[in-house]
């Protein structure tokens, strides 16, 4: 039942209730790569103590992180549980984007190597049925028995995202930036499901004018998306995903995914989709672009290179 005061809560949304923070992306991605004590999580992000610890909690309480006592020691770590190793493929799917779009705006590169073949790899998206690379453009959707409405609550509580090291280099890149705020990941999502125009974003985020205008302005700056005049008013623009947003798109459907696995209830997943090329419904599996077998986390190894970036200005 539409009603005027809610939004869709598809998957995407439900995941983005737990990951949709800048400092919550920051330490999966530390998480992942495997640093496990609360020091070590506040040097690497490079963020405030106070920070770590409260989002630490909102992790272990959000059971994607369980802190055990250190073995043989005094103190505890923090270790991956289930739900939290379960959101490997978005971490491997921003690793994608970061390194095809954006790859010397952070200090650190961070470089996969598929243990299974010996190789180094590029996380591939790739249809678990037919095996053909995802393109958006190939996935039909239509609304689940589980879709439903709700109220959105949106924090006022934003990080700021131009915090930067000490060495002047930015803390994030405009990956954990979008996916660090839920208004500008509904922006994205909109895109996806066909609604391009001001007022009817606005009608299906429920944003206010003014902060939409400065998400979709910031998402013009980022090259994620363009404007299109739509009429002969040279005024009225409509907004259209660019190649480099169109790629945001693997990152989207391993949130849904992980959304759809974790928070769905008894009435089934809020959002279906079809992979049109081979007839099925849509599971993405993250391959190894030298030898096409599953990435996994337990078959994955990551190493970090410094970038020698220069700070932007
Ligand atoms: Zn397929
Ligand atoms: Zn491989």
């Amino acid at each position: 039942m539409k009603h005027d005061r809610t939004i869709r809560a598809c998957s995407i949304w439900r995941a983005l209730d737990v990951v949709g923070d800048v400092p919550v992306l920051l330490i999966m991605e530390q998480a992942f790569l495997g640093t496990h004590s609360f020091d070590e999580f506040v040097s690497r992000t490079g963020l405030a103590r106070s920070v770590v610890n409260g989002r630490l909690k909102k992790l272990v309480d959000e059971d994607c992180l369980a802190k055990k006592p250190r073995t043989g020691g005094r103190g505890f770590h923090y270790v991956l549980t289930q739900k939290g190793r379960d959101q490997f493929p978005n971490a491997l799917m921003m690793l994608r984007w970061q390194h095809k779009w954006e790859a010397a705006e952070r200090d650190f590169q961070v470089r996969l190597h598929h243990a299974t073949c010996g190789h180094a790899t590029e996380p591939v998206p790739v249809c678990g049925h037919c095996h053909a690379e995802i393109d958006p453009r190939d996935v039909a959707w239509r609304e689940g028995p589980g879709l439903a409405q709700v109220i959105p609550h949106y924090e006022r509580r934003r990080f700021n995202g131009d915090v930067r090291r000490p060495g002047g280099r930015p803390l994030v890149d405009t990956m954990i930036e979008l996916f660090g705020d839920r208004w500008a990941t509904l922006v994205v999502r909109a895109m996806f499901t066909s609604i391009n125009r001001f007022d009817d974003i606005q009608r299906d985020t429920l944003m206010a004018t003014n902060i939409l205008t400065g998400r979709l302005e910031r998402l013009v700056r980022q090259g994620i998306l363009k404007t299109v005049p739509y009429s002969s008013h040279a005024d009225r623009v409509e907004y259209r995903l660019t190649a480099k947003g169109r790629d945001l798109y693997p990152v989207l459907l391993a949130l849904l995914q992980w959304g759809d696995r974790w928070f769905a209830d008894e009435r089934g997943p809020p959002l279906l989709l079809t992979h049109r090329p081979c007839g099925h419904d849509l599971h993405m599996v993250a391959t190894c672009s030298h030898c096409g077998d599953e990435l996994q986390l337990a078959n994955s190894r990551f190493t970090i290179e410094e970038t020698g970036a220069e700070p932007a200005p």
